[in-house]
């Protein structure tokens, strides 16, 4: 696709880097620095983190989601340990085995959940058992907000850490699209993370206007204790280290990554907002954070495909709209404008048929009387 093609929404990852991470990018690509991560720009955004947290707490930075996720994972377990998850969490369904892989075994036991979010009841059927044939549940890990779209609230994220707390169990956040979710319930950081017992955040860079690049926060320092090997051993320490974490710089001093993570949520919400009167067209999910998911009859998706427009439909059962930082207004607008026209030409032609079918079929009763 170039530049040129009109925007989609298929993805938030088919979005540009942002003006602040790139500026900041830039910034740091002046001379030398010292490498592996040992640089003031690292520094820097490591401060940026704990004040943006209001927290002493340890911070790296790695390439992707699935890294972050699978070596925070694998830094609680050991191989005969399990992670509890919820049915449609990313480390389940989208990271190739690499939770179970970097971890050395532990297994990842999957709570079936229709919202997407895992609960402290799903928590405790899956810790039912303790004998030495089960696999010792030793993590929890929760998608904030989920991959369809919703956002725990913190008293959700409270109820789940107090669970954890009480079954010995560690908590860690896949915070891929974590600003989203913070931009949603207009909280601090802090108050779904570290002061809800959270102890490993995986805020995610990538969808929230980097090029590349996640960081993983832990908030209790001890649990971070060799990690930098654990990175180091999986090729994600980036030996320019700097140009993983002066983008970070530049989102969290700005305020970018929270302007970045409202723009995409307003645009969810837009988009909703305009075709919501349509019979036939459902948002299967409720729009709490820069995902909308919809239902429609499969000739108003091949429509909407004819006319250029990508989705997904694997992930969630419907069509996917994903909004970045850098998604226009006129486009959602005109992607609402032509889902409507689209379902209301379909509907039009269904009463059509509906209409042509009665006058073959003319109704053989009496015309009825008073009583209908
Ligand atoms: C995108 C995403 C990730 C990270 O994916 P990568 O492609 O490995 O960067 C992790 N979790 C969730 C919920 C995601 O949506």
């Amino acid at each position: 696709m170039t530049s040129a093609s009109p925007q989609q929404f298929a993805s938030d990852n088919y979005a540009g880097i942002c003006p602040e991470a790139l500026a900041a990018m830039t910034a740091a690509n002046d001379g030398s620095a010292v490498a592996y991560g040992d640089d003031p720009w690292t520094d820097r955004a490591a401060d940026a983190f704990r004040t943006l947290f209001q927290s002493d707490c340890e911070v790296f930075f790695v390439f992707n989601g699935t890294a972050a996720n699978s070596l925070a994972l694998a830094s609680l377990c050991q191989s005969y340990h399990s992670v509890i998850c919820s049915s449609s969490a990313h480390v389940e369904t989208d990271e190739c085995g690499a939770p179970e892989f970097f971890s050395n075994g532990s297994k990842l036991l999957v709570a079936q959940s229709d919202s997407g979010k895992l609960t402290p009841d799903a928590i405790r059927a899956l810790t039912s058992r303790s004998d030495i044939h089960y696999p010792k549940p030793r993590a929890v890990t929760i998608t904030q907000p989920t991959e369809t779209g919703q956002v725990y609230t913190i008293a959700e994220v409270e109820a789940i850490a107090a669970t954890c707390r009480e079954l010995g169990l560690k908590l860690h956040m896949d915070g891929a699209r974590f600003a989203h979710a913070c931009a949603a319930l207009d909280c601090d950081p802090a108050d779904i993370t570290w002061k809800a017992d959270v102890d490993v955040l995986c805020f995610g860079g990538t969808k929230n206007g980097m090029a590349v690049g996640e960081a993983i926060i832990y908030f209790d320092r001890n649990l971070a204790e060799d990690f930098g090997y654990r990175c180091k051993q999986a090729g994600q320490l980036a030996s320019k280290m700097r140009f993983l974490s002066a983008p970070w710089v530049g989102l969290l001093e700005s305020g970018a990554w929270l302007r970045n993570a409202r723009h995409g949520n307003l645009c969810a919400q837009r988009l909703v907002r305009q075709i919501d009167d349509l019979p036939e067209v459902r948002a299967i999910f409720p729009v709490e954070a820069n995902a909308v998911f919809l239902e429609a009859p499969a000739t108003v998706l091949e429509a909407l495909a004819a006319l250029g427009w990508r989705f997904y439909t694997f992930i969630g059962g419907g069509a996917r709209f994903m909004f970045a930082w850098d998604a226009q207004v006129s486009r959602v607008d005109q992607l609402a404008a032509d889902i409507r026209a689209i379902a209301l030409a379909e509907q039009s032609l269904a009463e059509e048929d509906k209409a042509i079918d009665g006058a073959r079929h003319v109704a053989p009763e009496p015309l009825c009387d008073a009583e209908c």
